[in-house]
């Protein structure tokens, strides 16, 4: 009855879930290294590594209510994309906690504009680049322009991304001229993440969150099989506090730019281990 292939412990119906995993499979407009697109059934190969059990949350992940609705068809138009991602979301219910697998990362804004239509909301973005480029590769809609599409999303309220050590010239120009909360790898380090979390908190006014995990907000030792690699990044302990910090506020995540090829399988593992995590804190 159940695909034997869904995220591990994803055994409810869509009518009955708490948690919905979605299979987001895009990545036609990869800058550097394609694949992504094999990211979400990599993702939930990799989730049958763990115990159900979680003894961090003591909390048994079998007892929760998940579902996995399997794989959307994308095709390889970013406007068809995003279309076909926001007519598919209407399967989701507002108050169903949205697990997202990518795919690159331009599947996110449909996403955020999705749970913005449900109530006020505010947007973390976890990734080592600034994504704020107005086009690229002849796109609006690249995975390099995705905060830049975030932004406009109407009635969003806030907006700070973490993790970030590479851009061009311009982005960080307009990142400095638009006045936009974002907090360096280097500020983590140097000042620790509950220093960034607390003025994260004070740019996040709902208490609706939007969470985006761009997988290369990772250093590379910990998520090497990503689509641009980034040295010097984050480690999985950062992701584990911002989520103790402000999980149960988090009300939809997205995981994305995992493309497994370039690895033996390690990225994938650390996406569907984040992803437990994530479902794990919200059972507390
Ligand atoms: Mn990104
Ligand atoms: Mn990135």
């Amino acid at each position: 009855m159940f695909q034997k292939s869904g995220f591990a412990d994803a055994c409810s119906e869509i009518e009955e879930a708490d948690f919905v995993v979605l299979g987001l499979p895009f990545d036609s407009t990869t800058s550097f290294r394609s694949g992504s697109r094999d990211g979400p059934d990599a993702i939930r190969l990799a989730s049958y590594n763990f115990e159900s059990y979680d003894c961090y949350y003591d909390v048994d992940l079998s007892d929760l209510r998940i579902c996995d609705l399997g794989n959307m068809e994308l095709g390889s138009d970013p406007l068809y994309a995003r279309e076909s991602i926001r007519e598919g979301l209407s399967a989701v219910g507002d108050d169903q906690l949205l697990i997202a697998l990518g795919g690159e990362h331009s599947i996110t804004p449909p996403l955020v504009e999705h749970q913005a239509k449900s109530g006020p909301l505010s947007v973390l973005v976890l990734d080592a680049h600034l994504d704020l480029r107005e086009e690229y590769g002849f796109t609006r809609f690249s995975h390099a322009c995705t905060s830049r599409r975030i932004l406009e999303v109407p009635h969003l309220c806030g907006y700070s991304s973490i993790g970030i050590r590479s851009g061009s010239r311009e982005e960080f120009a307009y990142a400095r001229e638009m006045d936009l909360s974002y907090f360096t790898a280097e500020v983590v380090r140097n000042k620790g993440i509950d220093y960034v979390l607390d003025l994260v908190s004070e740019e996040l006014k709902c208490e609706r969150i939007y969470l985006s995990l761009d997988m290369d907000f990772l250093d590379p030792t910990y998520a090497p099989a990503v689509g641009n690699p980034e040295p010097f990044g984050m480690t999985p302990w950062v992701y584990r506090r911002i989520l103790e910090r402000l999980g149960k506020r988090i009300v939809a995540l997205d995981i994305t730019e995992v493309a497994p090829a370039y690895d033996r399988g390690e990225t994938a593992l650390m996406a569907a281990k984040l992803a437990r995590e994530f479902i794990a804190v919200h059972s507390k």
